[in-house]
């Protein structure tokens, strides 16, 4: 169990190593506004350190070496002591976080289901690792095999903290990549306790490191760390604009998980009650600090006067608190710079024209935490910053359309293109629309599930590539061919 007074600095090499510098960074409690605990703010000699102990690790350890099964039986290993952490590690979220703790125990489950899901991957390994491709050439044969790329750095965002890393660390270990994970400064607990199970499972020193530390100093040093060869990265589009620039100086191999503005189109034939509630579930859950948040609803004009005051009446019934109060499903945003985007994005909106159906406030009986009740917009613009921008909070704008073709053309009109929805009693209308979608992730008559096995990620400038599923574990594999020439003739260039 972690031991909130004592964080004993990094997890480098497979120890705790005392930080570079003696320089600290509050976590605060959203809910009550309280500092939790000093963490060391990992700089760039940390990092250096930890990506040299990955560098060895990987050069020169048994980690990559080693067959998938036996790095399964590792992965298996830590899903078990998380699963047996599960409320522990379920309250850490809560604290660090805010969200109500029933999602957070969701958290932790997805997050074991994960390593257990690419124990099953790292054993598949050893049974596709090779495969022969046919040439037309019958003096040549071919084999393509997979190999770890080889260390790889993750930096993850806060509204998933666990998860997020688990995404990250559960599929490169299964590869046989190593390790070095940078976790959000905002959210730095469970990382913390995630050290402790890579310890407590026994993995082989220096296959996962772990670094906390702001964007700039951490983040930074890892993403222009030349011994890192593969970085992986969850976050906003303008870091990870950045990071792109950064990772393209010696040309790294990147993936990038980045923003969205989701779309959910709800036809006419849909049923209002379950329209009601996968809308409140697609922006409310996690207090709309979802990547893939369905934040703009479009609704077929005759079912929209009913749908807006049943969307209001549900809202506005929405129990708000801390994440550990019976009942709660709202806890607060994450911290106070993530509360003021969100009301300043509100305020500008309505500058803009957009008109408060409900919400939009502090809470009445919530003084303290950084509290925003749900809240619902209309009359919102094409053009509104409310409508086009990322907003990440408890926070949907609702617009109507006409038709099949103008809703498709209203869906697709952004630059994000994470993910999107459609609601219909027709099938064969839903699967026509999710095709037409220019987005990643697409949900029909639901919003939001996610599942290990399915790819993730977005079009657009929503990112590049795919995690989760097989997707997943091939960002961390190399392929390689191998050809041989199996003729005693000459080749042929020069001499005959
Ligand atoms: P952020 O971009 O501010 O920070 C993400 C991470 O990058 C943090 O660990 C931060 O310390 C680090 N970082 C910041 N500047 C850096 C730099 N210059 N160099 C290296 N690292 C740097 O994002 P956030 O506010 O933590 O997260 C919210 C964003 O994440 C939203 O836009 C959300 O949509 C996105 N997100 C996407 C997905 C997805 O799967 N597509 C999932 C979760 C969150």
């Amino acid at each position: 169990m972690i031991n909130l007074h004592d964080i004993k600095g990094h997890y480098i090499d497979g120890q705790w190593r005392k930080p570079a510098s003696t320089k600290t960074f509050s976590t605060i409690n959203p809910a009550t506004e309280e500092v939790i605990t000093e963490i060391p703010a990992g700089n760039s000699l940390d990092i250096d350190a930890a990506v040299c102990a990955a560098r060895h690790a990987f050069d020169h350890g048994p980690w990559p070496k080693m067959s998938g099964a036996e790095r399964g039986a590792y992965l298996r290993k830590m899903a078990e002591i998380m699963n047996s952490r599960l409320d522990e590690l379920a309250t850490l979220e809560v604290l660090d976080n805010g969200k109500p703790f029933p999602e957070a125990q969701w958290d932790i489950e997805d997050t074991a289901g994960t390593f257990e899901f690419y124990a099953v991957l790292a054993e598949q390994l050893d049974n596709n690792k090779e495969r022969d491709i046919a040439l037309p050439e019958p003096r040549f044969s071919c084999k393509v095999s997979k190999e770890p790329i080889g260390v790889a750095g993750a930096i993850i965002p806060w509204n998933f903290p666990m998860l997020m890393a688990a995404w990250k660390v559960a599929p490169a270990l299964a590869a046989g990549c190593t390790m070095v994970l940078k976790p959000s400064e905002i959210t730095p607990l469970t990382a913390l306790a995630l050290a402790e199970i890579a310890d407590e499972a026994g993995l082989p020193k220096g296959v996962l490191n772990i670094v906390n530390g702001s964007g700039k100093d951490a983040g930074q040093a890892l993403v222009e760390h030349s011994d890192v060869d593969k970085l992986a990265f969850t976050g906003s589009i303008p870091t990870g604009s950045k990071i792109m620039s950064m990772a393209a100086r010696d040309i790294k191999n990147i993936s990038l998980e980045l923003g969205g503005k989701s779309p959910f189109v709800i036809f006419a034939d849909s049923d209002i009650e379950k329209a009601v509630e996968w809308i409140m579930f697609g922006i409310f859950w996690n207090q709309g600090q979802v990547c893939s948040a369905t934040s703009r609803i479009l609704v077929e004009e005759s079912l929209y006067p009913a749908l807006l005051e049943r969307l209001v009446e549900e809202a506005k019934k929405i129990t708000i608190g801390e994440g550990h109060q019976e009942g709660v499903l709202l806890g607060p945003l994450v911290n106070n710079d993530q509360y003021q985007k969100v009301l300043l994005a509100i305020k500008k909106g309505i500058e803009q024209g957009a008109k408060i159906a409900t919400g939009g406030q502090r809470p009445e009986g919530h003084d303290k935490g950084y509290y925003l009740e749900p809240t619902v917009l209309i009359d919102v613009s094409e053009n509104n910053t409310l409508w086009t921008e990322e907003i990440f909070g408890p926070v949907v704008c609702i617009k109507t359309f006409s038709n099949e073709e103008e809703a498709i053309r209203l869906a697709n009109d952004s630059r994000f293109g994470l993910a999107a929805a459609v609601m219909s009693k027709d099938i064969e209308r839903c699967e026509r629309v999710a095709k037409a979608f220019r987005a990643g992730i697409v949900w029909i008559n639901c919003s939001q599930p996610t599942f290990v096995e399915a790819p993730w990620g977005g079009y657009k400038q929503s990112g590049i590539g795919r995690e989760l599923g097989e997707w997943g574990l091939n960002n961390y594999l190399e392929t390689k061919q191998i050809t041989r020439f199996n003729s005693d003739e000459p080749w042929g260039w020069y001499i005959k």
